[in-house]
């Protein structure tokens, strides 16, 4: 018999019940608002505000800003100042 698991569609999370997953999913804030805030190359933004239900604001930069400002990448992919 096949061993069953839950997913949460957000994080990837495994659960062995559907409704632990369902509390994960719910657990998640869900952008409420994006706002371009800044445009350095191209023509979509290089940096956007995000803004969640709970009102908090995160700017979310795009790689290549980063590049461009000396931000290094390891060989196993993970980021580096
Ligand atoms: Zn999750």
């Amino acid at each position: 018999m096949p061993i069953v698991f839950y997913k949460c569609k957000y994080c990837m999370q495994q659960y062995k019940k559907r409704e632990e997953a369902a509390l994960c999913e719910k657990k998640h804030l869900k952008p409420t608002k994006v706002k371009a805030h800044k445009y350095a190359f191209g023509q979509y933004p290089s940096t956007i505000e995000v803004t969640f239900p709970d009102e908090s604001k995160q700017i979310y930069v795009h790689e290549d800003e980063l590049w461009q400002n000396g931000y290094k990448r390891r060989r196993n992919g993970k980021r580096k100042r």
